[in-house]
C-alpha cells in the first residue's frame, strides 16, 4: 500500500507553518478519533494517517527528511510512537504485540495515566522446543532474546544528550488530552507525545527518541526435570525494559517437546511399541526393551497377543511439580514374519496343517466367527 502524502493528508500547503499544521492536526484528530467513530474502522486508520503525518511535520529534522526524501527519509525511523520503527519488528517469536503497545493507550485503556508516569515493561515469550531426554532430565539451555532495553546514550530520556524539550502543543504538557463525546468529556492520552507531556525537538541518535533500543541477549535458561509441552518457565525482570524507571517485565519461557522416534509421553508415562516374532509370542521369551535409562529385559509370558500391554513400574517420567514417576507401557506389536525361503514355507504350511479346523488355538478367531455367525442368524426374517 502507498502512503498518502502527509501534507495532503492534513490538507495543508507545503509551505505551512507550525501552527496551520496543528490547527489542521487538531480540526481532523477530533473528526476520526475512535471515540467518535467507535463502529468505523476507516475512522481508527485516518485518525493513525493524521497523527503519524502531524507527528513528521511539526518535527522539524523529520519534515525536511521528509521533503528532501519523502516517505522513505521517515519511514524506519521510529519516532513518538507511530513510526514504523520502534513497535513493530518484534523479531522472531513475535513478542510484543503491535496493536497492543499502540492502540491500547488510544482506544480507552490507560486513560488515567500520569504523564511520566513508571510503566512496567512487556512480558516475553520464548517458544522452546526439547528433546524428550532433556525434558524428562533437565537441562540448561542458551538461548538468545531480543527485547528492549533502556537506551545507554540518553538514559531512556529519547532526547538527544545536550538538547533541550518542549511541552507537547497538543495536551500543553498534560500528557492527556480531553475530548468531547456528547454530554460526556472522556481524558485520553496524548496521542502526540504518549502521555510524556514533552515533545523531543532532537531525538537521541541512539533510539531515535523512543529511549529504548534493541538488543538480543544470551541467557542461560536452566530446564527442571519432568516438564512437559505447555509448562512455561519464568524468569523474573528478563522482558522488556520498562518506561519512565518503570520496572521491567518477566520472560516466559515456553516448552514444548518434540516427537520422539521410540516414546510417546502422555503426561508422567511412556508409552513404545515393541515388535516380536509370532514364533516369540507364542512360546514366551525375554525381550529387551528401551528405557529412557537404557535397555531393560521383559517377560514376555506364552500365548501372548499383538496389542497387549506391559507395565514398567517406574520407567516413565518423575512430574516436574513432584510425586512418583510415571510408568513405561510396552506394547507388543508380533510381526508376520517376510521373505521366507521354500523350505521356511513349506514349514509353514506344515504347521498349518497339524492345527487342521480346530479354531481353538486362535482365541479371536473362534469368537470373531462366532460373533459373524450369530450377526447373520439374527438377520434372517
Ligand atoms: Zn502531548
Ligand atoms: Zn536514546
Amino acid at each position: 500500500m502507498s502512503k498518502r502524502d502527509y501534507y495532503e493528508i492534513l490538507g495543508v500547503e507545503r509551505g505551512a507553518d507550525q501552527k496551520e499544521i496543528k490547527k489542521a492536526y487538531r480540526r481532523l484528530a477530533q473528526k476520526y478519533h475512535p471515540d467518535r467513530n467507535p463502529d468505523d474502522s476507516s475512522a481508527a486508520e485516518k485518525f493513525r494517517e493524521v497523527s503519524e503525518a502531524y507527528e513528521v511535520l511539526t518535527d522539524d529534522e523529520k519534515r525536511a527528511a521528509y521533503d528532501q526524501f519523502g516517505h522513505a527519509g521517515v519511514d524506519g525511523e521510529a519516532g513518538g510512537g507511530f513510526g514504523a520503527g520502534g513497535f513493530g519488528g518484534a523479531g522472531a517469536g513475535g513478542f510484543s504485540d503491535i496493536f497492543g503497545d499502540v492502540f491500547g493507550d488510544i482506544f480507552g485503556g490507560g486513560g488515567r495515566r500520569h504523564p511520566n508516569a513508571p510503566q512496567r515493561g512487556s512480558d516475553l515469550r520464548y517458544n522452546l522446543e526439547l528433546d524428550l531426554e532433556d525434558a524428562v532430565a533437565g537441562t540448561s539451555v542458551d538461548i538468545r532474546v531480543p527485547r528492549h532495553v533502556e537506551c545507554g546514550r540518553c538514559d531512556g530520556d529519547g532526547a538527544e544528550p545536550g538538547s533541550t524539550k518542549e511541552t507537547c502543543p497538543t495536551c500543553g504538557g498534560h500528557g492527556q488530552v480531553r475530548m468531547q463525546q456528547g454530554f460526556f468529556a472522556v481524558q485520553q492520552t496524548c496521542p502526540t507525545c504518549h502521555g510524556s507531556g514533552q515533545h523531543i525537538k532532537v531525538p537521541c541518535h541512539e533510539c531515535h527518541g523512543e529511549g529504548r533500543v534493541r538488543e538480543t541477549r544470551t541467557l542461560s535458561v536452566k530446564i527442571p526435570a519432568g516438564v512437559d509441552t505447555g509448562d512455561r518457565i519464568r524468569l523474573n525482570g528478563e522482558g522488556e525494559s520498562g518506561i519512565n524507571g518503570g520496572p521491567p517485565g518477566d520472560l516466559y519461557v515456553q516448552a514444548s517437546i518434540k516427537p520422539h522416534p521410540i516414546f510417546q509421553r502422555d503426561g508422567r508415562h511412556l508409552q513404545c511399541d515393541v515388535p516380536i516374532n509370532f514364533v516369540d509370542a507364542a512360546l514366551g521369551g525375554e525381550l529387551e526393551v528401551p528405557t529412557l535409562d537404557g535397555r531393560v529385559k521383559l517377560k514376555i509370558p506364552p500365548e501372548t497377543q499383538t496389542g497387549k500391554l506391559f507395565r514398567l513400574k517406574g520407567k516413565g517420567v518423575k512430574p516436574v511439580r513432584g510425586g512418583a514417576p510415571g510408568d513405561l507401557l510396552c506394547k507388543v506389536v508380533v510381526e508376520t514374519p517376510v521373505k521366507l525361503n521354500e523350505e521356511q514355507k513349506e514349514l509353514l504350511r506344515k504347521f498349518q496343517e497339524s492345527l487342521g479346523e480346530n479354531n481353538s488355538h486362535s482365541p479371536k478367531k473362534s469368537s470373531f466367527f462366532d460373533g459373524v455367525k450369530k450377526f447373520f442368524e439374527d438377520m434372517k426374517p
